[in-house]
């Protein structure tokens, strides 16, 4: 614990932390933030250790989703490229379709991975490792192509769905602490 934390209580009836007022004897907790308020010094004090603890993984858990974030849209954009290529040598475009779709699919879920990032890493992750799957088996000699490539978005997208979980575990208790102050 690198920091002190000074816990001085001056009102005992406005939580120390988040502020909220109208605090009571049975009011061991605060009702909003959970602060000790009626604690001991020790309690209180890792009570701040922890939510500052919150923070600091907070900002690592968001450079990992920005990491998968970032692997959506270039999962995206290699697809719009080979399909938009594809399509301008062929006479046959019906054969760069599922490229195009891919491009559009995997656009949203950046997009939607902004508000949402669990449930549109774990889709991406999941499409992702499907349509992986699906070629091996039509075109097995694609499987080792580009497989380090390959290794390295689903473990990405695993760290991904992982963070964006705690992530969002992480800012449910923040919200519920912020919510007075
Ligand atoms: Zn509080």
């Amino acid at each position: 614990m690198p920091i002190k934390y000074e816990v001085e209580i001056t009102d005992i009836t406005v939580c120390f932390y988040c502020k909220k007022d109208g605090l009571t004897e049975n009011d061991q907790y605060c009702p909003d933030c959970g602060f000790p308020q009626r604690g001991s010094l020790q309690e209180q004090k890792s009570f701040l250790c922890d939510s500052d603890n919150r923070e600091i993984e907070m900002g690592q858990q968001k450079l990992t989703l920005g990491f998968a974030r970032y692997i959506l849209f270039f999962i995206a954009v290699v697809n719009l490229v080979f399909g938009i290529i594809g399509v301008s040598y062929t006479t046959n475009e019906i054969n760069y379709v599922p490229e195009l779709i891919t491009a559009v699919i995997f656009m949203f879920l950046g997009v939607w991975a902004v508000k949402k990032p669990f449930p549109a890493i774990l889709t991406g992750l999941t499409i992702y490792v499907v349509m992986v799957i699906f070629k091996g088996i039509l075109l097995p000699q694609t499987i080792f192509s580009g497989i380090i490539m390959k290794i390295i978005i689903i473990v990405f997208f695993c760290y991904g769905v992982a963070d964006a979980k705690r992530y969002e575990n992480n800012r449910r208790k923040t919200d519920g602490l912020k919510k007075n102050k």
